[in-house]
């Protein structure tokens, strides 16, 4: 095994727990991307099935029957809208689309199922900025989505807006409108809580007060040591130039699998949690690092993500977010539930 994921069951299920009484709303676990490019085959009946779990979200319909086929139950929300080629899904796979576009009203016109309406209230994405004509649709849900939880005034008056927005809608089971970014927010009016990133211990932004479990470790194996002379070019373009004799480990994951070229000469890995530097570029399947003076063999394992370094870590010296990395993830690390 060339490299792995391990994924935490206790601290997603702990995750969530912390995310009910951090609220004391039920949640709606956002699974989108493959799980945040975790493994929603892994993940997803773990998840879907903690009692706190009242309903999945994905992108788009696709990603619905995939859960379906793999036996999930509990409703499922498509926050994509809905079109006309796609009736068929929501029909057959009981998905519950969002509507945020007359296109939708008009494509859901003989959709007898429950349906979410979603409003932009300041994020200039997804959503209706007026209550719309939504015809016979069955609305059981209202959401909107917040640009800026760090900034508590926009998001105040986006909650604020949103309220007023709803005022004119009845019987809504399902009023949704924080992410992992605002559960700092207490939204009284609010029934649930629409979750992703926290609920695998991720930070939604560098600088968010609270924390979860980590429940990610991403390791891959040495493949190759050597020792080289002072002065030897390291990777394409020989951006590193060893400044003394130097041992020089190739670890088997690359820019291909999800590891950001930004970290080129930047980033860290760990081994024995010894911090221990990138060096060169990092090529498509094989990434350089400094283990001069480290007691290392062929076949260990070192740690990309995991007690020493989060995604989130990660992604603030690759100049991203931690969702950007993890949805980049390649199918060929092996991703293990422990
Ligand atoms: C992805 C997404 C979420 C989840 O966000 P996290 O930051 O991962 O908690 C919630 N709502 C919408 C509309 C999303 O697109």
């Amino acid at each position: 095994m060339r490299s792995y994921l391990l994924i935490h069951k206790r601290a997603l299920r702990r995750n969530l727990e912390r995310i009910y009484s951090i609220q004391k709303k039920r949640i709606i676990a956002v699974l989108k991307a493959n799980a945040y490019g975790i493994g929603l085959n892994v993940v997803a009946p773990i998840i879907a099935n903690h009692p706190f779990v009242d309903m999945i979200a994905v992108a788009c319909p696709t990603e619905g029957a995939n859960l379906r086929e793999m036996g999930i139950k509990k409703p499922i929300l498509v926050l994509g809208g809905a079109f006309e080629d796609e009736l068929k899904l929501f029909k057959n796979y009981s998905l519950t689309p969002v509507i945020s576009h007359i296109e939708h009203i008009r494509a859901l016109k003989h959709f007898s199922g429950n349906v979410h309406i979603k409003f932009d209230t300041g994020m200039g994405r997804l959503g209706f900025l007026d209550l719309p004509d939504t015809k016979n649709l069955k609305i059981v849900g209202a959401m909107t989505h917040l640009c800026c939880p760090q900034d508590i005034k926009e998001t105040q008056s986006q909650i604020e807006r949103f309220k007023n927005l709803i005022k004119g809608l009845r019987n809504l089971k399902f009023i949704h409108i924080q992410s992992s970014g605002s559960l700092t927010y207490r939204v009284k009016f609010a029934t649930h809580v629409r979750v992703g990133i926290s609920i695998f211990g991720e930070k939604p932004f560098e600088g968010f007060k609270l924390s979860f479990q980590r429940a990610l470790e991403l390791r891959a194996s040495i493949i190759s040591i050597k020792e080289v002379p002072e002065g030897y070019g390291v990777s394409y373009s020989k951006t590193f130039i060893t400044p003394r004799k130097t041992k020089l480990g190739v670890v088997a994951i690359g820019y291909a699998d999800g590891l950001s070229r930004q970290l080129s000469n930047r980033g860290f890995l760990y081994l024995n949690s010894q911090k221990l530097p990138i060096v060169g570029n990092i090529t498509m399947d094989l990434t350089i690092m400094d283990l001069t003076n480290v007691d290392a063999k062929v076949g260990d394992y070192v740690e990309v993500v995991g007690p020493n370094q989060s995604f989130s870590e990660l992604a603030k010296i690759a100049n991203t977010i931690p969702y950007e990395l993890m949805t980049s993830l390649s199918f060929r690390i092996k991703r293990i539930l422990v």
